[in-house]
């Protein structure tokens, strides 16, 4: 039940100039639901790029990206979008939270954007709060919230709409090393719960060690 598959990627950056940069250099992976994987990879290997491929916020200039056994080269911008929307959830290293709204509405935007009726949507952002063990705090405002917390939330969101995938840059890289222990440890109950196929890149060995199984971003390829 392969979530994500990623073959023969290839991604140069300011190709034919002097500078070229070969980022991905036939790279394959396939990630299937309830799999966890940690991607880890030194500053500058690719790492960013990788995760934009395979979240179709950017394309390789060579290789196949197929998301719930859908290939995305053969969509157009608005079919690339509403893949994205359906079936991908992201978390990066700061919480992007509407700093205005409570975390209980950073939560439930999302699905009512998506057509979820309010009362569902609410239900279901206090089962996720719950879940990360923040259901106190559901109506603070972000900044109210410590920043273990705010990533908690962030979490949520992520999953607001039950996607299938989800991409993690560096998701507990702002938080002191005990809160990151903590923080991350939700984030794989979130997963667990879920069913998800997760591709996190992380710097954290004990973090990477959590999860299924651990890939090293290296020569543009994965080993
Ligand atoms: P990482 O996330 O592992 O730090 P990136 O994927 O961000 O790596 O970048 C990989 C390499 O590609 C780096 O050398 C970076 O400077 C370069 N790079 C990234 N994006 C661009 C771009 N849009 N144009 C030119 N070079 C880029
Ligand atoms: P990070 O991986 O730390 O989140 P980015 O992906 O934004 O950071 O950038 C990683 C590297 O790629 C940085 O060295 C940055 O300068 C370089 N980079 C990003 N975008 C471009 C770009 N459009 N042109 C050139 N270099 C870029």
């Amino acid at each position: 039940n392969e979530v994500l598959h990623l073959s023969g990627l290839k991604k140069t950056y300011k190709k034919g100039l002097p500078g070229e940069i070969r980022v991905l250099d036939g790279l394959d992976i396939a990630v299937s639901s309830g799999e966890s994987v940690a991607l880890v990879a030194p500053s500058g290997a690719g790492k960013s790029t990788l995760l934009h491929i395979a979240g179709l916020l950017d394309k390789p200039d060579e290789g196949v990206v197929e998301i719930a056994g859908q290939t995305a080269s053969g969509l157009d911008d608005a079919g690339r979008t509403a893949l994205r929307r359906r079936d991908i959830g992201f978390v990066y290293q700061f919480h992007h939270l509407l700093p205005e709204f409570s975390a209980l509405e950073n939560i439930v935007l999302p699905q009512l954007a998506n057509g979820t009726s309010d009362r569902a949507a609410r239900s279901r952002a206090m089962e996720l709060l719950g879940t990360v063990g923040i259901a106190p705090r559901a109506d603070h405002r972000p900044a109210a919230l410590s920043g273990g917390e705010q990533q908690r939330v962030a979490f949520c969101r992520a999953l607001a709409n039950q996607p299938r995938l989800l991409l993690a840059d560096e998701p507990t890289g702002n938080l002191d090393p005990e809160t990151s222990e903590q923080v991350f440890g939700a984030l794989m109950k979130l997963v667990r719960e879920a069913g998800l196929a997760a591709l996190v890149a992380t710097h954290n060995p004990e973090l990477a060690a959590r999860m299924g199984r651990t890939v090293h971003l290296s020569g543009g390829r994965l080993i």
